[in-house]
């Protein structure tokens, strides 16, 4: 891809970024801390609404907490683009807020080359996709597409235990008509976000691609594995004596590892331990290991899954220990719009990759054609403060995200 972005262009991204970059750090953790209704979110909700109201934009807030900007009337067809505020705790600066500013600086885009669209053009500004304040990630679009109940959410606690009714009520948001929102997807005719990437896929793909498309979100899941023993005491309990359901655990984090070698495409993660009681001169009694696995489809990934299992079992057995597998969740995978997809790979010339990361774009697929552009992110870091893309980087995928926009828009 060659392309040399316009200065003006330049500027109006380092600006976008530096106006951005002071809001919602997290001092304990460093990075951002920025969650749905908060005063981060609410500072960036408000300049949002600012420039896209400067670009003649008619900015409006959703029942579902959504806020969203149209070029043009809304009504059938229209051709969306957009992503996320929000962060995990202590995350990056791209993940999301790349994708917002990316819609605002492609419109720029798209008038400097004199485009009249045909169809309307929205951006939107998801509430909540990673679920860092009540727990369910892509809350708002699961609301909007009717994939979360009304009811459910408005009951929902953050750890603070404010409740996601209480936490709209204090910023003035009515949330009596929180849920499914039929006439607005009706007239979504696609949907496409730019994302940064979260991995480095792209970069096996094409060492030299800066933009990917999206083909699809593997699958997810999570599971609680549970292994009880003898809490004991550390210093007097003889080997032969020891039912440690560490040692299980163990095997569960070795296994886990290990898959990834013998599973092109798979990762299982355990990234949470919890040892009852939890002393340094204790013998556990019984851990909770938690396992996040992503793999090509459900099955598969329930089959790896049994596979770590089967090792933690046998380590089990070994170790007069027990173990309880509970399944948290399981999300099959989803195929982004396979039309728009090769349209855009072909339009851009890009790579096509699947990713591992949930995103608003999934949930919408399964109501209208969506699709995800993915601007490269050199060391693959996300949610995490080291996350990064490099400016000329993120201005070709404003260029792309212009190209893609103003094809879809005739
Ligand atoms: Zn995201």
């Amino acid at each position: 891809m060659k392309y040399t972005p316009p200065p003006a262009a330049a500027g109006r991204f380092n600006t976008a970024w530096a106006e951005l970059a002071a809001l919602g750090r997290d001092g304990r953790r460093g990075g951002y801390s920025r969650h749905v209704f908060d005063d981060a979110d609410m500072q960036m909700r408000e300049w949002f609404s600012a420039q896209a109201t400067r670009r003649g934009l008619d900015v409006e807030l959703d029942r579902n907490g959504n806020l969203w900007a149209w070029w043009g009337t809304p009504g059938p067809g229209a051709v969306v683009t957009g992503s996320h505020f929000d962060s995990v705790p202590g995350g990056g600066a791209f993940d999301g807020p790349l994708g917002i500013v990316s819609s605002l600086l492609a419109i720029d885009e798209m008038r400097v080359r004199g485009i009249v669209p045909a169809k309307p053009v929205a951006l939107v500004c998801f509430a909540e996709e990673e679920g860092g304040r009540f727990g369910l990630p892509c809350l708002g679009s699961r609301l909007m597409t009717g994939a979360a109940e009304a009811e459910h959410v408005r009951r929902l606690h953050d750890p603070d235990g404010v409740s996601f009714a209480d936490a709209a009520r204090r910023i003035g948001f009515d949330i009596t008509h929180l849920g499914r929102d039929a006439d607005r997807l009706a007239n979504i005719g696609a949907f496409v976000e730019l994302h940064v990437e979260q991995g480095r896929l792209l970069h096996a793909a094409d060492p030299t691609a800066a933009i990917g498309v999206g083909s699809q979100i593997v699958a997810h899941g999570r599971w609680r594995i549970t292994v009880t023993g003898e809490g004991n005491h550390a210093g007097t309990t003889k080997p032969d004596d020891r039912h440690d359901p560490m040692i299980p655990a163990a095997a569960a984090i070795l296994a886990a590892r290990r898959s990834l070698a013998l599973h092109d495409g798979a990762v299982a993660t355990i990234g949470r331990l919890q040892p009852i009681p939890g002393g340094t001169n204790v013998i556990a009694s019984s851990v909770d290991a938690w396992m996040d696995v992503r793999h090509g489809g459900a099955a598969e990934t329930a089959a790896l899954v049994d596979e770590i299992v089967a090792a933690v079992r046998e380590e089990a057995e070994l170790e007069g220990c027990s173990v309880v597998v509970h399944r948290e969740s399981l999300s099959d995978a989803v195929m982004f719009d396979a039309t728009l997809t090769m349209d855009l790979a072909l339009q851009l010339d890009a790579p096509v990759i699947p990713t591992g990361a949930g995103h608003d774009a999934g949930i919408l697929a399964a109501h209208v054609p969506s699709t995800m552009l993915f601007v490269r992110n050199p060391t693959g870091i996300s949610h995490a403060p080291g996350e990064h893309a490099e400016t000329s980087d993120c201005l070709l995928g404003v260029d792309a995200l212009a190209d893609v926009l103003a094809e879809l828009v005739r």
